[in-house]
């Protein structure tokens, strides 16, 4: 028996439209087309796989702005990040294209005769999404995945499927041949855990919480299914005393609050040096104030909804508990809607400094030193990314190198870059998505060994 869902506008309430989930059966079905498909993407030449991973980018350039809009509707993006995220699948997919024709392998010498070494492809990948970033996570995956010879099928997070439905019709309308690249929308404890499970699925991608990251890891160790996860953060934003304060508090707000909080890079736990403390209070109070929850699709907006009424409720739930120091304003319902809001750290274990709210919430906590810096920043079992901001070129590399995450900034937020590795320590993660690394969680290493009959 089929079940449906609403696809839900969150900063409305309105249903945008009804969608049918996959059951086990669909699912099978499609893993199997994949397979099929894989039988024959595997072979196309270099050449031809380059060329219509560029044509899969040049179509999705030519839908950067229906793409936006769709996901301004599903998820609640504001319209400058949902340009920016369509974008990014672009970008991806146009990074990947150059892999297939790219000089791979190596030549190793050995006694009596060559060794050499070849990247084969896995076979096909079930790939499963967050409904945070629906389109970058999934083209993340694509990109790689199918540059290296895979198929791939998707299964977007239940309350956003529709870009990632979309991004598979560009697909066939750019030539990627049927079968190569499905999305199937569905719920995770059926069409995710069937891509557990099932033995033709070579390999599991999994962006979401590090509850369900554990599950789909364990489960896949059965078959010794590679698996890259991609899982939740708390991540330290370090503003040193002798940082540009009004630089970092300026910024402050965007690396936490942007796409409402709902990011694992979300720079949540704001360490400021005691001494400077209240300097950098004064200038985050006006930053605060001025990034603007709103509609999302207007561009005064810096921020728009939370993605559902039960996401809402829980970050009010953290909220409620903890002392405010500074708080935005947030439009009245209808919507998923909560202020940017600042927080007063009690204790080093409070919640919300401890806990990925996933939500547009700062905690703040003074440190001493660099040391206690460190030792507060490192203490989280995630590991994803983080900030240091200080004028001292020295300190900043020695707190990056000692710093336990995958994806620190200097003097800035920035995470992700499509030509850059991207992923986490600890319980955020296991392996690296983009940047050249990214290809190597999609091969197979291969000697082959010829006597030359010396
Ligand atoms: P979630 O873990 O609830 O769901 C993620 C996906 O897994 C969804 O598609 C869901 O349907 C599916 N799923 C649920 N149960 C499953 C099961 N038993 N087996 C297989 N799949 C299953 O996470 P969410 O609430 O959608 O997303 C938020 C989380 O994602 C946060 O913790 C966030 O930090 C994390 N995230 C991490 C990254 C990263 O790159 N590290 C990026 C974005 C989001």
């Amino acid at each position: 028996m089929s079940t449906t869902t609403d696809v839900v506008d969150p900063a409305t309430e309105e249903v945008i439209t009804t969608l049918e989930l996959a059951d086990e059966e669909r699912t099978d079905a499609a893993v199997e087309a994949a397979h099929r498909a894989y039988q024959t993407w595997r072979e196309v030449s270099p050449a031809d796989r380059a060329r219509l991973l560029r044509r899969f980018a040049a179509v999705v350039d030519e839908h950067v702005e229906e793409l936006a809009r769709l996901e301004v509707a599903n998820a609640g993006h504001t319209i400058g990040n949902a340009r920016w995220e369509a974008g990014n699948v672009r970008d991806v997919l146009a990074y990947y294209a150059g892999a297939p024709e790219r000089p791979g392998g190596e030549t190793i010498p050995v006694d009596g005769g060559v060794a050499m070494t070849f990247a084969e492809p896995l076979g096909v990948v079930g790939v499963i999404v967050p409904w945070n970033f629906p389109m970058p996570i999934a083209g993340w995956a694509i990109g790689p995945a199918l540059a290296a010879g895979n198929t791939v099928v998707l299964k977007p997070a239940e309350l956003t499927p529709l870009t990632a439905m979309r991004l598979a019709e560009l697909a066939l309308e750019a030539g990627i041949p049927e079968g190569v690249l499905q999305v199937l929308p569905g719920a995770g404890s059926v069409v995710g855990e069937r891509f557990v499970t099932h033995p033709l699925v070579r390999k599991v991608v999994f962006t979401g919480s590090t509850a369900v990251g554990k599950r789909v890891m364990a489960g896949c160790a059965d078959q010794v299914k590679r698996v890259t996860l991609e899982l939740g953060g708390k991540n330290a934003n370090i503003v040193f005393a002798d940082a540009d304060l009004d630089a970092a508090a300026a910024a402050a707000p965007g690396g936490a609050f942007d796409n409402a909080g709902q990011d694992c890079c979300a720079r949540s736990r704001l360490l400021v040096q005691a001494e400077v403390l209240d300097a950098f209070l004064v200038r985050l109070e006006p930053a605060v104030h001025g990034f603007v929850c709103g509609p999302p699709g207007e561009a005064a907006s810096g921020m728009g909804p939370l993605i559902s009424a039960g996401q809402r409720d829980t970050v009010a739930g953290y909220v409620r508990d903890a002392e405010v120091l500074i708080q935005g304003s947030a439009p009245e319902g209808p919507g998923f809607w909560h202020p940017p809001t600042v927080l007063r750290t009690r204790a080093e274990d409070d919640p919300a400094f401890t806990e990925e709210i996933f939500g547009p919430v700062i905690s703040v906590l003074p440190f001493r030193d660099e040391e206690d810096a460190l030792r507060i920043a490192n203490d989280t079992a995630y590991g994803l990314a983080g900030s240091i901001w200080t004028r001292d070129v020295g300190r900043a590399l020695r707190v990056a190198r000692r710093l336990e995450a995958g994806n620190l900034a200097v003097n800035s937020h920035a995470s992700v870059r499509y030509n850059t590795p991207f992923g986490g320590f600890g319980q955020s993660g296991l392996g690296r998505e983009l940047g050249p690394h990214a290809l190597d969680a999609f091969t197979e290493t291969k000697t082959v060994f010829i006597a030359t009959g010396d």
